[in-house]
């Protein structure tokens, strides 16, 4: 694997975060550029770019730890609600080539959009355009 991730470095300890939960197979530490307060990323600790590389046992993992801590970090920051979302890849925004999902705590009234605002302009399918893609992915996933 390529040099270390910056988020390999505060696994190891080597650079500081501000970690808020830690189970054996997971860390979450408050992003560095809030969007909002109490904004965290939690990441599997042992590094896989990608959701699709990542064994299904740690990325339970990952997503029971963003389960349990979703609330407890909305009740914290008392906001009113959250968006969870992950950059999958590099031409999805993903900047740091260790999975993160991002918890992104929301307030009324924050001036913020829902997670349908991350994608372009929405494409104009018709019904059998979205029959056939239906199609593809429900034979894709028989096989997954
Ligand atoms: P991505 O764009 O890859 O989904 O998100 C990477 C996130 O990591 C960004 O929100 C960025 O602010 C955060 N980040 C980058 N470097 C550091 C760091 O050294 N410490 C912490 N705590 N967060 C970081």
């Amino acid at each position: 694997m390529s040099e270390r991730t910056i988020f390999e470095k505060i696994v190891d300890g080597d650079i500081p975060a501000r970690v808020v939960h830690e189970t054996d197979t997971t860390l979450a530490f408050l992003d560095a550029n809030p969007l909002a307060p109490g904004h965290t990323l939690v990441i599997p600790k042992e590094r896989y770019k990608r959701l699709r590389d990542t064994p299904p046992e740690l990325s339970a993992d990952v997503f029971e730890t963003v389960r349990e801590l979703a609330p407890v970090i909305e009740d914290a920051v008392e906001a009113d609600a959250t968006n969870i979302g992950v950059n999958d890849g590099p031409d999805a925004g993903q900047e740091v080539p260790h999975l993160h999902v991002h918890i992104v705590p929301r307030f009324k009234d924050d001036g913020g959009g829902p997670i349908h605002a991350v994608a372009g302009a929405p494409p104009d399918l018709d019904d059998d355009e979205l029959d056939v893609i239906a199609e593809e992915i429900s034979t894709a996933a028989k096989d997954a």
